[in-house]
Order: C-alpha cells, then structure tokens, then sequence
C-alpha cells in the first residue's frame, strides 16, 4: 500500500447517476446513504441485512439492496466504495479490490486503511461546508456546526454574494425566543435592505442587522391601526418599487392574525414580487413551551385557535362562541386578555362545565414568561388578581389538566373507592 501519512486532498466528487457500492447495511451505511443519494448517486448496498432506515429508502426506489454478502463483481463499473461492515476480512477484501481497480474506497473500521475519507458535510443556501478533521469525527462534526451556524447567523458572511433580488418577503420570527426562528427567516433577515418589524417580533435579532439596513419600526408609527397598516402596506411596496430587498417582521406567523394576507395583496397589487416564510406560530408554541400540549390522546381531537379581540356578542364579531361552549376540545384564545371574563361566561353559557381548567401564558418564551392557572369559572377574577397583561396565551380544556395534573381535582373520582369505610 502507498504510505497514507499525507493531508487528503479535498474534492467535491460528482456522483449524479454514478454507481456507488456501499458494502454493509447496519447503522454506518445508514448514515452514509442518504449523502449519496442526496448527490444523485446510483446506489448500491451489498449486505445481507439493512436497518429499517435503510430498508424505506429501498422501499421507495432510492437505492438498490442487494441481498446478500459482498461478491467481487459487485465492484465492477463502481467509481466509488464505501466499505462499512463490521466484519474487517470483508472490509479488506473490498478496499484490496478498490485498490486494484482504482476506486476510491472508504472504510469504517480502519479509516487510515481507505482511499478516501468521508467528511462532516453540511449545507446552507446552497454552500457545502465538508470539514475534514485529522480523523476526529467529533471535531469535524463540531468544526461543521460552528461554520453552519455563523452562517445561518450570519457571523460568517459574503454580503457580496447575498441575494439582491428587490421584493418582499413576510417572515414569521416565531414566539419571541430567537433560537425559535426559522434559518429560512434569519437568513432573510441578514440579506434584507429594509425591516419592517413590529412589537412582538424577535426584537433581539434587530440588533444583528448590518448598520446600512433601514429599520422601519411599526411600533413607532403613530395614528390608528387602519392607518398604521395602509402605511405598511405603503412602505413596503415603495421600497420594494425602488430595487431594495424588504423583510416584513412580524411575531409568530404572518398569516396567524397578522394582517399579512393584506400585505400580500398590496404587493400583487403594485407588481411587486412577495415570498413568505412562515414562522412558529404562538397559539401552538407558546402552549408547548408552557409545557402544555394542545391535543393529547384520548382526551381531545380538535383544538381551536379563537381572537378575544371582540367580546362575545359585539356585531363585528365572526366567532360563534356557542358553538365554541359547545365543543369538547382546546380553546386557544388570543388577545383575549381584556375580554376573559365575557368570554368565559360565554363558553359557560354554551355549555362548558365551571371547572373546565384554564391556564393563561404571559409572555411565552421571553424572560418574564409566567403561567397562571385557572378554571372557566375563575378566570375573569384570576386575569384582574393576577394583573394579567399582553401578550398572552389563555388555553382552555382538560389538556391544561394533562399538563397539571396536581393543581386540578380529578374531574371522574373512582366510583369505587367509599368515602368513609
Ligand atoms: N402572528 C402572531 C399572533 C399575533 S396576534 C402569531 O402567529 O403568533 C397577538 C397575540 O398573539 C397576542 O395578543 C397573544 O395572544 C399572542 N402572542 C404572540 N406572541 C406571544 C407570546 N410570546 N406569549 C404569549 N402570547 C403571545
């Protein structure tokens, strides 16, 4: 064998519609497969067993199982080899043939025996990032995670490179923590010329922004929400109108009460080209990060995500909260600090029980996030005492008793048990 004590010499291998031969199936070959066949690879696994993992991917087409152990012509017409069983007579016969017919071969068991090796690999907005890690795969894989990650962050940047194409893109910022954004919107948000964000956006992240970004903040827009929102709309298409690349920032999901349909509209309106990147909705986030699942099995198969932004009853109001007492599942209410009690007698009304428990999430995700706990019949009184504010969640049915189990008494004492024997 030629000594091997030289660096490697990185390439990127073009395998589209290349036969590539993974010797073994177990959990190796199953972390190497997918690469391949993300690289449109012609793949081959020679092994007499295959994980699961495995199995689906030869389920649905992707690669090719041969079933059984590994022959010597399984190599032929081969550009590549990734020999991963865990027996090593194997693994030597496979790179010895490699050799022969020079293929590059990897190997699992004794890297310093393969050809080639096998890089931590990750992508970002079309970037390869592959770290090769003098054989320390923790320290490549940690190596990759800090590149990827300045990256999406944009710490690592090539701002000439970013994408400059004018238009407006609505991001969803999710429910306030910016670890909870999507790379998509983060990346957006480095690449934009204009922010257009409002209160309950990520506010955080605003402080990335390069120096030259003009921010637009909606909070500081006087005069009424109608007026407020035909200046958004305003701002947004002018900009755009002028060549520049606009982010509109909003808190959880633009479409999730966001009015970002509108803006939409206002765009396809002025010919301005929109993209939306929808973001961690609150009314399921908030709840999970309060450690309350919205469904849970058994217990409710619906769950409804209501504005309290009108009381029950107000003639503008397009909720039916009858219905609502009616149904067994969650309630989700949001912006329904102010009209709680209203809306609490309402769901009585319809036919909810007093002792439905209710719990209200103040500020999901952010250092001063609280929960307080309820039931329909306390909650009007418990918002008041407990100076509830906005923005919050209010999560109404037995789920709220799923995730507290020890401050609601149990709805269905055991029949069985006297009270006194
Ligand atoms: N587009 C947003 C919702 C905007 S409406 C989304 O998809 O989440 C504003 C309401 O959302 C608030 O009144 C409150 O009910 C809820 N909300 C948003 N973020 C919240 C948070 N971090 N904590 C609690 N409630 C939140």
């Amino acid at each position: 064998m030629v000594p091997m004590d030289f660096p490697p010499y990185p390439s990127g291998l073009r395998l589209g519609g290349r036969r590539v031969v993974v010797v073994g199936g177990g959990n190796v070959a199953q972390r190497r497969v997918p690469q391949l066949i993300a690289a449109g690879a012609d793949v081959h696994v020679v092994s007499p067993e295959a994980t699961p993992a495995i199995e689906g991917l030869v389920g649905s087409g992707e690669v090719t199982w041969h079933r059984r152990r590994f022959e010597d012509a399984d190599l032929d017409g081969a550009w590549y080899v990734v020999a991963v069983t865990d027996d090593p007579a194997v693994n030597d016969r496979v790179s010895e043939l490699a050799e022969q017919q020079r293929i590059f071969c990897v190997r699992s068991d004794d890297a310093t025996r393969g050809t080639a090796w096998t890089p931590a690999v990750g992508r970002h907005a079309g970037v390869t990032v592959a770290v090769l890690g003098n054989r320390d795969p923790r320290r490549s894989a940690a190596v990759r995670d800090e590149v990827l990650a300045g990256l999406r962050d944009g710490r690592i940047a090539a701002p000439h490179h970013r994408d400059r194409t004018p238009g407006v893109t609505l991001v969803g910022g999710g429910p306030g923590d910016p670890e909870l954004m999507s790379v998509a919107g983060r990346k957006a948000l480095m690449e934009a010329d204009v922010v257009v964000a409002d209160r309950l956006a990520p506010r955080e992240l605003l402080g990335e922004l390069p120096a030259d970004v003009e921010l637009v903040d909606v909070a500081k827009l006087p005069r009424s929400r109608s007026a407020q929102q035909a200046e958004i709309n305003r701002v947004i298409v002018e900009r755009a109108l002028a060549g520049k690349r606009v982010v509109r920032f909003k808190g959880g999901d633009n479409f999730v009460f966001g009015r970002g349909y509108e803006e939409v509209i206002a765009c396809r309106e002025a010919g301005v080209p929109v993209t939306v990147i929808p973001g961690l909705t609150s009314p399921v986030a908030v709840p999970a990060i309060a450690g309350i699942p919205v469904t849970h099995r058994g217990i409710t198969h619906e769950f409804t995500v209501v504005s309290g932004h009108l009381p029950p009853g107000h003639p503008e109001s397009l909720v039916d909260f009858d219905a609502l007492g009616r149904l067994r599942g969650t309630v989700v209410l949001m912006m329904g600090v102010e009209n709680s009690p209203e809306i609490a007698k309402a769901l009585l009304v319809g036919g909810r029980e007093a002792g439905t428990p209710v719990a209200i999430v103040c500020d999901g995700t952010m250092p001063t996030q609280r929960t307080v706990l309820a039931t329909l019949s306390t909650l009007g009184e418990t918002v008041a005492t407990e100076r509830v504010q906005p923005p919050a969640i209010i999560v109404i049915g037995e789920v709220v008793r799923v995730a507290f189990p020890d401050s609601f008494p149990d709805p269905f004492p055991d029949p069985g048990t006297p009270a006194d024997g």
